[in-house]
């Protein structure tokens, strides 16, 4: 039977059945969580898929019943199956409202890997996803090499004849157009500076390591070197092992599982070196060998990256050599707003007059249930007013390449997003992850608005020069 017919038998409630699943591989939708769901309904609502859609199988709930048919060998999985998984933002919002407290964004990222790896792949997305995944994203040479010749495109003159021209094909005019103007200078670990503390500040001073991300090192290297300058400023030493790599989200977002373990693995030797080296080499390659590389924590300022970081330990717990090792680097794991805010920052005095409104990321809010960090450290800014928009925590439509895989139901969310928006009139919009970044700024230029976007870190660093 296919996904998607009109009458599918009512599911059995015992897990006898299970033996005659459809999923195939490795790793498939934990059966413990399928089952944990009592189809009550709670989280329809808060799925942006279902409200725009208004298609039970577009649902968590509707979803996890898919999951649920093929591992009882009701359903296949079919490309209507990936698809319907595929138009999941994951953005986790359903695990807020869940009373049973699913993990689904793991679900729904195991059933992408099912289709995957089941379903055959048309050449042109296969080289594309090869490309991608498997070429760019695990080699951050390669990554700055591609972001510089972005970047020479930008400013020689040919991004303006290509639009002028209309040379950029209709597919891609609408990912073109999702890109900011690249910074002058890319954040990579082994050629920033790291500026030193004194040791002290509110924070009262330690170690800490930092993930400087793919995204965030190219597009968004001055909110990195914004960040590293506020740990700083508040008595952080920060390490950042110049072997790490990006976090692995976005493979694990579409499904390449295998290239997000690797590349998981790859974080954890470059974080947690099996032989110690010095302290204090400013490119931070381990730490005293305490058992947790020395640091106090790893810290991300990306969310998604954060959520996919603190997941390691379940992407890994079936590796033998690297399930104990994963379990140390995940619990290690912060996002910058949930460390400072822990520990105090120095109140900064410089003055900003702004009318501030914050945008929750999901995988901040949904993915790790920090809220009220952010907004603490926003508060300590003299001169800031903070206005809530409605329903900050919904979905902006950015969820990693959303936008470009599903321009139209993203752009539908993103319009929602820009009229809570513009009724707070704000100066500066903030959020705290890079997808989140990428899309509100697309938002601002479609909706016409003035306002800046940044991450918290960017106005916290303003607020300390
Ligand atoms: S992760 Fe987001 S889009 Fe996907 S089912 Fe849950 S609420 Fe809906
Ligand atoms: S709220 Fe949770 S238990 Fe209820 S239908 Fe949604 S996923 Fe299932």
């Amino acid at each position: 039977m296919g996904v998607g017919d009109a009458h599918t038998p009512i599911l059995p409630h015992s897990i006898d059945d299970m033996a005659a699943s459809n999923f195939n591989f490795a790793d498939p939708p934990a059966l413990s969580e399928i089952l944990k769901c009592t189809h009550c309904g709670l989280c329809l609502n808060q799925c942006p898929t279902y409200r725009v859609l208004g298609w039970e199988m577009d649902s968590p709930r509707g979803r996890i019943r898919l999951m649920r048919g093929v591992t009882e060998g009701l359903f296949e999985v079919t490309p209507t199956f990936a698809e319907h998984m595929d138009v999941c933002l994951a953005c986790r919002a359903c695990q807020t409202a869940c009373p049973a407290n699913l993990n689904f964004g793991q679900m729904v990222e195991a059933a992408r890997a099912q289709a995957l790896q089941t379903l055959p792949q048309k050449p042109l997305p296969r080289f594309f996803r090869w490309l991608v995944f498997k070429q760019l994203f695990p080699h951050p040479r390669r990554l700055i090499a591609a972001a510089t010749l972005v970047k020479f495109y930008q400013r020689s003159g040919l991004q303006s004849l290509a639009r002028k021209l209309r040379l950029i094909p209709p597919g891609l005019r609408e990912s073109e157009a999702l890109l900011p103007r690249l910074p002058d200078k890319f954040f990579t670990p082994t050629s920033t500076p790291l500026p030193c503390s004194n040791g002290g500040g509110a924070g009262g001073g330690g170690r800490v390591a930092f993930l400087a991300g793919c995204v965030m090192s190219t597009v968004y290297a001055d909110t990195d070197a914004a960040t590293v300058r506020v740990l700083a400023r508040n008595g952080f030493d920060v390490a950042m092992p110049k072997h790490q790599t990006c976090c692995g989200a976005l493979a694990i977002h579409a499904g390449e599982r295998a290239t997000a373990k690797e590349m998981a693995m790859r974080n954890i030797d470059a974080f947690l070196p099996p032989s110690p080296s010095p302290v204090g080499t400013g490119e931070g390659e381990g730490g005293k060998g305490d058992g947790n590389g020395g640091y106090a924590a790893i810290l991300v300022n990306a969310s998604g990256c954060g959520v996919a970081m603190k997941e390691y330990k379940d992407l890994l717990a079936d590796d033998p050599e690297y399930a104990n090792k994963a379990r140390e680097f995940s619990d290690l794991v912060q996002d910058v707003t949930e460390f400072l805010a822990a520990h105090g920052i120095e109140k900064p005095t410089r003055e900003i007059r702004a009318r501030v409104t914050y945008q929750d990321p999901c995988h901040l809010a949904h993915g790790q249930g920090i809220r009220a960090q952010p907004r603490a450290l926003l508060n300590q800014i003299p001169g800031l007013q903070l206005i809530e928009m409605r329903d900050a925590d919904r979905c902006c439509g950015s969820a990693g390449i959303y936008n470009i895989t599903h321009p139209d139901i993203a752009a539908e969310i993103l319009d929602e997003k820009m009229t809570n928006i513009a009724a707070t009139r704000p100066d500066i919009i903030v959020t705290a992850n890079a997808g989140c970044l990428l899309q509100l700024q697309q938002g601002v230029r479609r909706a016409g608005l003035k306002a800046e976007v940044l991450h918290v870190m960017d106005l916290l660093d303003r607020a300390y020069r």
